[in-house]
């Protein structure tokens, strides 16, 4: 490989206070300052800096007016090195090859944070799926999962829900997959609808997992959750089932928010009583026209005075322009790659403990193992026993990162990182390079 002009995409280079990150390079740079601290092979740790595949695609679409539209596809492979590449698949018109590839990284370390046979994938496609009826997002669906369907599969790459997608769509590429094949494979996506393979207790793993870690965050370092402040950025299916089983849990969440707006109350907002943004889309807002809580921006909810903070819609939005704002005393990561690489380091030197996406969230990716699981053995699991086993895996990666913060004096990030690259790192040596 030419080496010298793969490396010229600047992996390591020092951070610049330029914004906005793509998701490639916060993913980059994290990995340059996590390696650094480690002893990892330099060609494995060169390897890790690039996907091993990006599959770029064209999707025609005819819409229900009978025109013709053409849509760019993506799927990233990372890393498979413990398992089949797996990661969600998102709809969303800012999807690039870079975002893909950035968040394909970022599945391959949350996988083995987890210690799941899975290595990492992003895909997406560059639309905006609101401007899609529904019979047009199936077909582009249908379209899409043809033109990837020799790259993915239940033992080579596994998509599951991610922006703009969600179980129904799951359902289309396990029917689109599987009528190709000749047989239902249900194991070519996770995040499906139960009555075709699909795990209970899915759609509501991510928020569990953020719900999970917060809590023993909160316990670590001395936060009893019924004392405990708590405002949610995003009441899609992550943020909505987080702030829920928080509340129910004992803690107040006095603020929440959806892409139209937030609201704030400091006794505490009754959570339980507002659908989620997939199940309604403006419900935040009629909430907040039915009470009397303060309305406030998305951006204002970030900088509340809380001792929780849970970023659980969009990336880059705690940046260097708001990082000295922040007054949460813990943020957790409840979106994929919400904190710019300058805001981390500013939000370290504050002192405020970041519990990493690649934690945090990785409820969704764990339930999806459990589903992956359902699948092979064509036999489904009690509700209860889905989340049992996923309280015992976050409390086992929780357990293994503390235990990095404990000995290293890192972020909870870099101790994630650790976890991750070790597992990964040690993987490629045990396997060595083909041929
Ligand atoms: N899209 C989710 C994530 O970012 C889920 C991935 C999966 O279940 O494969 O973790």
């Amino acid at each position: 490989m030419a080496s010298n002009e793969r490396s010229s995409v600047a992996a390591t280079e020092e951070p610049s206070d330029s914004e906005p990150e793509t998701a490639l390079e916060t993913a980059r740079r994290q990995l340059a300052r996590a390696a650094s601290s480690l002893e990892i092979d330099d060609a494995v740790r060169e390897r890790l800096e690039h996907p091993t595949a990006v599959h770029e695609v064209t999707i025609p679409l005819e819409r229900d007016d009978g025109s013709v539209d053409v849509f760019t596809g993506y799927r990233a492979h990372h890393d498979s090195v413990r398992g089949p590449h797996k990661g969600g698949l998102r709809y969303h018109p800012g999807v690039t090859r870079d975002e893909c590839v950035g968040l394909a990284m970022w599945m391959t370390w949350k996988c083995a944070v987890m210690d799941l046979p899975f290595g990492g994938a992003k895909g997406g496609i560059v639309v905006d799926p609101k401007s899609l009826s529904r019979d047009e997002k199936e077909r582009l669906t249908r379209r899409f999962t043809q033109e990837v369907r020799a790259v993915i599969g239940p033992t080579k790459d596994i998509p599951a829900p991610d922006m703009g997608t969600d179980p129904a769509t799951m359902g289309w590429i396990m029917d689109a997959y599987s009528m190709q094949e000749g047989e239902t494979v249900p194991g070519v996506v996770t995040g499906k609808p139960p009555i075709v393979g699909g795990s209970k207790g899915r759609e509501e793993a991510p928020g569990r997992s953020v719900a999970i870690v917060t809590r023993e965050t909160c316990k670590y370092y001395d936060y009893p959750l019924e004392e405990t402040t708590v405002a949610v950025q995003g009441f899609g299916s992550v943020g909505a089932s987080a702030a829920r089983l928080l509340d129910a849990w004992g803690g107040t969440v006095v603020a929440v928010s959806d892409v139209n707006g937030g609201i704030y109350d400091p006794d505490g907002i009754d959570v339980a009583a507002i659908p989620s943004h997939d199940e309604e889309p403006e419900a935040v807002t009629s909430y907040a026209e039915k009470t009397d809580v303060t309305r406030l921006s998305n951006e204002e909810l970030l900088t509340l005075d809380v001792d929780v903070l849970a970023p659980s819609a969009v990336g880059n939005v705690l940046t260097t322009d708001n990082a000295d704002d922040i007054q949460a005393d813990i943020v957790v990561e409840g979106a994929n790659g919400p904190t710019t690489f300058a805001a981390d380091a500013i939000l370290e030197e504050r002192g405020i403990h970041v519990i990493p996406d690649i934690l945090a969230n990785a409820g969704g990716v764990t339930v999806s193992y459990f589903e992956w699981l359902q699948d092979i053995n064509r036999r489904a699991w009690p509700l209860e026993r889905v989340n049992t086993e996923l309280e015992e895996e976050m409390i086992a990666a929780w357990d293994a990162l503390r235990e990095e913060v404990e000995a290293r004096d890192v972020t909870w990030r870099n101790a994630a990182y650790v976890v991750a690259l070790s597992r990964i790192a040690e993987a490629h040596e045990v396997r060595g390079l083909w041929p």
